[in-house]
This record gives structure tokens, sequence and C-alpha cells, in this order.
């Protein structure tokens, strides 16, 4: 059988490239876009290393420029398209929302005109649990209903979620998937691949694996007084490789006319919350460094808690995290560590 080609937009950040090695395992061929404006070539390059191909094809380009993609979509014959390639700092979209929305949902657009005008029917797109605001029932579970949300990064992943749904709907002849992500964290095993933030990490494991390497002085601990076991926020930590896994599980599903609904919702997530404090201490275990931390007032914006009920993607996808937290601490901090040398 002739292999299926899928397009990874955003294929050089963290999560695009962990998935593009699932896919390539997996026996699918690629095409792989990036505009590169948040992340460089290290993380593609360690794709063509960890999977020995030296012939992916690479374009650099954004999505918001609609000769490009249509471009692409004539020159390719593409089967599946993952959208991953978007804007993701919060606070960044609170001070220019209109680069946010114009950027997110202008890609998105573009893609499904393309998508649907070449006859590529199936689209995967990266949502995130942040569409859940603060539920008032934990774990979240797929129908648990939206909150408005509190960021235009937030509300572009609410509006692209619906642009999917309505467009499925409407046009007929394309269909789509929202994975919807809780926290994705650690690196490739191989140390060749991992995130690579831009200035100061807004996230807690980039902070850690700094702190740790020296990079930065002091984790500060973002509130200790929420009302959970420890006092600080619960959060559903999933290991990168395990949440690129599940994309080859939902293409798959579309690739080979499994789906049950010709628009379907999965979260992604262990189903296990960890504290932020259960990372500070196992992220000492693993690595066996004394990090250096201090609590900090809460950081405005934060959810106190929320995990994933991740039964439909386990049953339907057949897809189920199998890493723990200290895996993906240690592939994050030899990924740090590598990144010192
Ligand atoms: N956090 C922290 N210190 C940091 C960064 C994050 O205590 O320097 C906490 C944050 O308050 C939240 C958790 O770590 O409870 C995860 O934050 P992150 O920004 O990684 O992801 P979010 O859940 O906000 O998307």
């Amino acid at each position: 059988m002739q292999k299926k080609t899928v397009l990874v937009t955003g294929g050089a950040g963290f999560i695009g490239s962990h998935v593009s090695v699932e896919l390539i395992n997996a026996g699918y061929d690629l095409v792989v876009a990036d505009d590169l404006s948040n992340c460089d070539m290290t993380n593609f390059e360690g794709l063509k290393q960890i999977t020995g191909r030296d012939d992916i094809p690479f374009h650099q380009m954004t999505f918001c420029d609609e000769a490009a993609t249509e471009k692409l979509f004539s020159e390719n014959k593409i089967d599946a398209v993952i959208h991953f390639a978007a804007f993701k700092a919060v606070g960044e979209s609170c001070a220019e929302p209109l680069k946010y929305y114009g950027n997110n949902l202008k890609s998105l657009i573009n893609v499904l005109e393309s998508a649907r005008r070449h006859g590529c029917r199936n689209i995967l797109f990266s949502s995130s649990c942040t569409v859940y605001g603060e539920p008032e029932k934990t774990p979240v579970t797929e129908q648990t209903p939206r909150q408005p949300a509190t960021s235009p990064y937030g509300n572009t992943k609410q509006i692209s979620e619906d642009i999917l749904r309505d467009s499925v709907k409407a046009y007929g002849n394309i269909r789509g998937i929202a994975l919807r992500y809780f926290n994705p964290i650690g690196a490739h095993p191989t140390a060749l691949m991992g995130e690579l933030p831009r200035g100061v990490p807004n996230n807690l494991v980039p902070y850690i694996t700094q702190t740790a390497i020296g990079k930065r002085e002091c984790l500060s601990v973002f509130g200790n007084d929420y009302p959970t076991p420890d006092g600080t926020n619960l959060r559903d930590y999933i290991d990168i490789v395990d949440l690129a896994k599940a994309h080859v599980c939902a293409v798959r599903r579309m690739i080979d006319d499994k789906m049950e609904a010709d628009y379907e919702i999965f979260n992604v997530g262990t189903g296990k919350p960890a504290s932020v404090l259960d990372l500070v201490n196992a992220f000492e275990k693993v690595s066996g460094e004394k990090l250096n931390w201090k609590f900090a007032p809460r950081r405005a914006g934060d959810v106190i808690a929320i995990w994933a009920d991740p039964s439909l993607a386990n049953e339907k996808l057949g897809w189920k995290a199998g890493r723990t937290i200290e895996d993906s601490l240690l592939a994050a901090w030899n990924w740090e560590k590598k990144l010192a040398r």
C-alpha cells in the first residue's frame, strides 16, 4: 500500500518535532513546515538524527501566507494535516491580542481552505485543557463545559475548535479531531530534542531544569495556600513522547476511516494529578541535584487544579500514557545538560 503523507505545521517546535518522530516510526511520510518564529532548527536536526532520515522535506513558511499555503498543498499530496503552528505565550497574548488572533486563526483558516480545495480530508488540531478554565469538577471529561477563556491565547484555542467543528459540519469534505493536551513535559530520551524556551521560561519544568543547571537563581513556587493536599496547584503532566504517540493514534483513526463522528475531541493526559511540589521532589530524586526553590505569591490566572479523565482516548484511540513523571523529568534533565555542553 502506498505510504500516506502527513503535513506537520509547526513541525520544528517542541511538540511538532516529537510527533514527527513517532509518525515516521509508524510508517508515515512527512512534509514539515515551520516559520521558525519561536524555535530554531535544533529539534528538526534531532528529528533527522533520531529517525536516520535525511530526506524529510522542510518548508520555512507561515500559514498566514495564503499563497504559500496553497502552493504547499498543490505541490504535495497530503492525506492528513496536524496543525500545531501557533503562538502560545499567555502573557504576550494579553499584551498583543491582535498578533495572537491574527496568527492563530488566520493560519488555521488558510490550512482548512487549502485542505478542502485539495481533497485532504483529515485535520488534527492541537487544542489545550486551557479551554476548561477552572473546572467545577475534576477530573475533566470531554463533556465538561468549556469556560470563558481568560487570555486571548486561550480564546484562540476555543475559537479554533469552533472553526474546525463548524467547517466539518458545513462542508462535509473534511473531518477533524481536536486533541486537548494537559501539561506536556519532558524531552526525547535520546536528548536530541526538547524544549527550547526563549528568554525566561514560563513553564514549570524548563524553569526547574534551568535552575538546577545554574541558568536561573531560584525557582518560585507560585502559591502555597491553594485548597489542594500540599497547597500548590495540581496539574496533569503528560510526557512528550506519550503525547506524540496519541497523535499517531488519532491520525490513524482518521486515515483508516475509524472515526465515529466527523468531529471528535479527546483529552490527552495521564489521569493522575501532581502538585508543583511533587515535581520539585521527583526532580531532586531523579537528578540527584538539590533544587534551589522558594514559595512565592500566587501567579495571576493560574487555575487551582485540573487533570484529565483520559478514558475516551484510552478506549477509542487505543492510547494510554505510559511514562511516569520521573521518566519525563529525567529526560528533561538530560536535555538541559546536553544544551549546557
Ligand atoms: N509554576 C511555578 N513556578 C514557575 C512556573 C510554574 O510554581 O516558575 C507552577 C504554576 O503556578 C502551575 C504549574 O507550575 O501551577 C504549571 O505551570 P505551567 O506554566 O508549566 O503550565 P500551566 O498549567 O500554567 O499551563
